[in-house]
């Protein structure tokens, strides 16, 4: 099963990504994990991402595409994998299309998770008051300046998303307003037919 989450920050992409990794065994590949594991670890990529990712920007396409590209031919995603924050550009879509086409894989889901931006902001304090009362630390985008900034470069770069993935035949989109129960069930009603 090879999937990918499309939908805004703080659509609950990375939730229901993982509750399919218990369901199908197979992994989830959040970028933005990625990206900040690099970050902790002071690699080069971490190095060139941090600025941008800190102010909400999105980290250039080849780097991405590089690390995605990698990753995908790891043994653990043979039976499959959960895509959630890439491809966040069409020239990132295409260049993952291409990449699972020399290797004879095909995606059998794109699922976007629609919600309305005013919900998403209170989503994002939420989470950032629910990490501070558990004593855990904020990501350093997590603040409303970035966030402003993260929705916009949503809305100019990865919302065309829909349209380049409906034109394929190969766009489902869901509520992702409705409770996180009701989106796993619909979710996996769209899978069962996938
Ligand atoms: P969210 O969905 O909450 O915005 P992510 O964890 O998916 O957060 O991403 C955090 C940041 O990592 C993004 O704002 C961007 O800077 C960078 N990033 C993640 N995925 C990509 C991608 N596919 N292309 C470019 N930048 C990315």
């Amino acid at each position: 099963m090879r999937i990918i989450f499309l939908g805004p920050p703080g659509a609950g992409k990375g939730t229901q990504a993982k509750r399919l990794t218990d369901k199908y065994g197979i992994p989830q590949l959040s970028t933005g994990d990625m990206l900040r594991a690099a970050v902790t670890a002071g690699t080069d990529i971490g190095k060139r991402a941090k600025e941008v990712m800190d102010a909400g920007g999105l980290v250039s396409d080849d780097i991405v595409n590089q690390i995605v590209s990698e990753r995908i031919q790891e043994a653990d995603c043979s039976k499959g994998f959960i895509l959630d924050g890439y491809p966040r550009t069409v020239p990132q879509a295409r260049a993952l299309a291409e990449n699972m086409k020399a290797s004879n894989l095909v995606l059998d889901a794109v699922i976007e998770l629609k919600v309305d931006e005013e919900a998403l902001i209170r989503r994002i304090e939420n989470r950032v008051a629910e990490t501070i009362a558990a004593g855990g630390t904020v990501r350093s985008d997590d603040n409303p300046e970035s966030f402003r900034k993260r929705l916009t470069e949503y809305r100019e770069k990865t919302a065309p998303l829909s349209e380049y993935y409906a034109g394929e035949g190969q766009l489902v989109v869901l509520d992702g307003m409705a409770e996180m129960d009701t989106v796993s069930e619909e979710i996996s009603r769209v899978l069962e037919k996938a």
